[in-house]
Formats: structure tokens, C-alpha cells, sequence
């Protein structure tokens, strides 16, 4: 399990946020509400999918950072066995 301060969550940026709701219906986890402030998201909640993020069409939430390893040529070559 990790620990809270090492949960890593999306970013909304309230000031880019126009409250279209588009994240709410898209979170598969029910973890973004509106509330008077602005989006609130449920950091217990939130599966870390970037759906949300994909969706928004103002750039108002970031995911703070993805990263996606590709094998390197040699590797997929080397008999690492
Ligand atoms: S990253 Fe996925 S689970 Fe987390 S708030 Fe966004 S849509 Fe919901
Ligand atoms: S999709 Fe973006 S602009 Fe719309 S409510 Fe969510 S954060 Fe705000």
C-alpha cells in the first residue's frame, strides 16, 4: 500500500477550470465532485487512470507525471534469461 504522502494525484489548476462537469462523468472511479471552490477529488478514490486528464478540455487537470518504459533495442536482443 502507499503510504499518503507518497500518493501521487491528479492536478487541477482551478483558475483554467470552467466546471463543464466532462470529469466528473468520465472518472470510472466516482472520485471528482464539484463543489463551490471548484473540482474535488478523492485521493482514497482516485486509481491514478488519467481519464480525467484526457477529457478536459481546458488543460485544467495534469497528471503530475507518466511514465512508460520502452525496452531498449539491445535488450529485446540480449538473451537476459
Ligand atoms: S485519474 Fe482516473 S480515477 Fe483519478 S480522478 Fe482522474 S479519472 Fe478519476
Ligand atoms: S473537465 Fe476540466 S474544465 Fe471541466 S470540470 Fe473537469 S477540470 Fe473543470
Amino acid at each position: 500500500m502507499i503510504p499518503d504522502e507518497e500518493r501521487i494525484v491528479p492536478e487541477i489548476n482551478s483558475e483554467l477550470c470552467v466546471r463543464c462537469g466532462d470529469c466528473l462523468s468520465a472518472c470510472p472511479e466516482g472520485a471528482l465532485s464539484l463543489g463551490e471552490e471548484g473540482i474535488i477529488l478523492d485521493e482514497e478514490k482516485c486509481a491514478y487512470c488519467g481519464d480525467c486528464e484526457d477529457i478536459c478540455p481546458t488543460g485544467a487537470i495534469a497528471l503530475p507525471f507518466a511514465i512508460v518504459l520502452a525496452p531498449l533495442e539491445d535488450e529485446e536482443e540480449e538473451d537476459v534469461g
